[in-house]
């Protein structure tokens, strides 16, 4: 955890320099450590400076959500706090990067795929996996019988195989920074698409930036 004015810079540098993590999620995250320092060091909390917010208890992720928007009353902060937190929940999502091609083929060049605009799709289950892919077809009547055929097939096989359920392959960067006593109901609270078990530990850190120590020079004012 950070302690020290050195972890901290240490922390905010692996935030900042983190490609998995959402804008908000970052910004969330250093108030999250802000916070816990100053309550920490000082037993300060937000709510101490708030003359209308009666004795309620300091939480830490309502209060970090409200340092990043003192505007908000209190349900807003809870929130606020709420919608990172669960965007930031374990789960598994379909991959929607690709668009759905049509499950037909062509007949000249045989064998081909077709290339025509699909008019309805699906979502199949791996049998073996659980992890969904979507199938579609254009509205040539055989396209779609082989799409109807397929996602039919897909499920039964799904359904036979025990019904397996994929493994969680977003969320929990915070997880990963800092260690808290209840992520299962935090997480759960925030999502109800929340699913308990590690998610894949993300590609290679990326490399140290090197600030730029020398400005360049300003083109002359004209
Ligand atoms: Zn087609």
């Amino acid at each position: 955890m950070v302690t020290t004015v050195e972890d901290l810079g240490e922390f905010v540098a692996r935030v900042m320099e983190d490609p998995n993590l959402k804008p908000g999620l970052r910004e969330y995250m250093i108030a999250l450590v802000h916070e816990t320092r100053m309550q920490e060091i000082q037993g300060r909390s937000r709510l101490r400076t708030k003359q209308d917010i009666g004795h309620r208890k300091a939480d830490i992720w309502r209060d970090a959500a409200w340092l990043l928007h003192p505007d908000l009353d209190e349900q807003g902060a809870w929130l606020r706090a709420k919608h990172i937190v669960g965007d930031d929940s374990p789960r598994y999502e379909m991959d929607h990067s690709r668009p759905t091609p049509c499950v037909g083929t062509m007949i000249r060049p045989a064998g081909a795929p077709c290339k025509r605009r699909v008019t309805i799709s699906s979502a199949v289950p791996n049998p073996m996996t659980g992890e969904r892919r979507m199938i579609g077809a254009c509205s040539e009547a055989r396209h779609r019988a082989a799409h109807n055929a397929q996602h039919k097939d897909g499920w039964a096989a799904w359904r036979l195989n025990g019904e397996p359920q994929p493994a969680n392959n977003t969320g929990g960067h915070m997880r990963r920074y800092f260690s808290y006593k209840n992520w299962d109901e935090l997480y759960a609270w925030a999502n109800y698409r929340y699913s308990p078990g590690e998610t894949p530990k993300p590609a290679p850190e990326r490399a140290r930036l090197a600030l730029v120590t020398q400005l360049p020079k300003r083109p002359k004012e004209s």
